[in-house]
């Protein structure tokens, strides 16, 4: 568990070389406003508990060396979990998101969600066993999930792909030694993105999540914005084609139910003789240059960007972040998408914003959802608008 009071001169101490990761002592006493002697005792304190070292020497300017010192990854753990509706995903990370462990299992192995928390318990024993990471270092764990999510009740509102609606998570608090949080994916992934992903500085940007829903996260000025009901960002369901495909929203059109990846691989199921599940294998064919396969990528572009046409106009942001497993083929497409979007207009260039892939791929929001521990821990900010 993690007991330090963030304001104290030991949190402050600690948040401080969490973000610098390597500061002299009197650098910590200039940058915190506290004394020498008073640093000196924290670091000794920290070091300790285990959170920092003292390594090697900086440069001198004259009198004793001074001894720099240095946080440390390992000295905390965090658990990060994805549930969508194929499949569960549970990985520990260290302080800086490096994945120690990584375990998956298919929804359809277990009976109802409660069987599917009580194997994500099981599987994060096995983790701590394998890693020999001690619970005691674990900060917490982060649920990414599909859906309208109340962090701070700790409620999955809607989740209208598998099916849920007003889900606590309280219920399960007693299956874990350490505190749970919960966030929506598109949103935990564009904090991934924001923080070590490809996006890192830039203050407006929107993740666009396409899995087999599609969803964004929306950061303004560094900030996630999630609007009054938390249903922000649920542009997966605007209208892209009126009167089209009813959507299991209730509504007709809308855009996930042309731009996702399980649209993609539906249209491609229902035109072509041979039947596929994996997007891998859908790109297979269009390598090999099946007709069919070239045809539902056309009109899967064409889905693609009218949504981030409509993004574009609505946000200007400096970054839009295509994400998901989809974002790892961006190299067949990203310039035939590029151009459907950046035609003739009277509002944009392709100078004005940058749409990238996900450097994080298909591990932005569960790396998301092992960050919302550790955020908590290290008190950076909220970003929450
Ligand atoms: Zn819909």
């Amino acid at each position: 568990m993690f007991d330090i009071d963030q304001n104290s001169n030991k949190g402050k101490i600690l948040n401080l070389l969490y973000r610098k990761r390597e500061l002299t002592k009197l650098d910590i006493s200039n940058e915190i406003g506290v004394s020498v002697p008073t640093v000196i005792s924290n670091v000794n304190e920290l070091i300790r508990e285990g959170f920092v070292e003292e390594s090697g020497v900086a440069i001198s300017t004259g009198g004793r060396k001074p001894i720099i010192v240095s946080f440390l990854p390992n000295s905390r753990y965090a658990f990060g979990v994805d549930i969508n509706p194929d499949k569960a995903r549970v990985i520990l990370t260290n302080l800086d998101l490096d994945i120690k462990y990584d375990a998956e299992f298919l929804i359809n192995e277990v009976r109802d969600i409660d069987s599917a928390m009580k194997k994500i318990s099981e599987i994060i024993k096995e983790a701590l066993e394998f890693t020999k990471v001690d619970e005691k270092k674990v900060l917490g764990i982060g649920f990414s999930l599909q859906g309208t999510v109340d962090e701070k009740e700790l409620v999955l509102k809607s989740a209208i792909n598998i099916g849920i609606k007003d889900w606590n998570f309280r219920k399960f608090e007693n299956l874990f030694e350490f505190p749970m949080f919960i966030e929506n994916e598109a949103n935990a992934a564009a904090l991934a993105e924001l923080k070590i992903g490809i996006a890192k500085e830039e203050r407006n940007l929107v993740y666009i999540s396409v899995s087999s829903g599609l969803g964004t996260g929306i950061v303004i000025e560094g900030q996630l914005y999630k609007g009054k009901n938390k249903r922000a960002g649920e542009i997966g369901h605007m209208t892209i084609v009126p009167h089209g495909k009813l959507c299991r929203c209730g509504r007709k059109g809308c855009w996930e139910m042309y731009a996702s990846q399980k649209a993609l691989l539906n249209e491609f199921n229902e035109l072509s003789d041979t039947k596929i599940e994996k997007l891998e294998d859908f790109f297979k064919l269009l390598d090999a240059r099946n007709e069919v396969a070239e045809k539902c990528m056309e009109n899967y572009l064409d889905a693609l960007a009218t949504g981030i046409q409509n993004i574009v106009l609505i946000f200007d942001p400096h970054y839009i972040v295509l994400g998901g497993e989809i974002s790892g083929y961006s190299d067949v497409y990203l310039d035939r998408l590029k151009d459907k979007i950046f035609i003739k207009n009277e509002f944009y260039s392709r100078e004005d914003f940058k749409l990238l892939p996900s450097r994080l791929k298909s591990n932005s929001s569960i790396l998301g959802a092992s960050l919302l521990p550790i955020q908590k821990a290290f008190l950076i900010e909220e970003q929450v608008i």
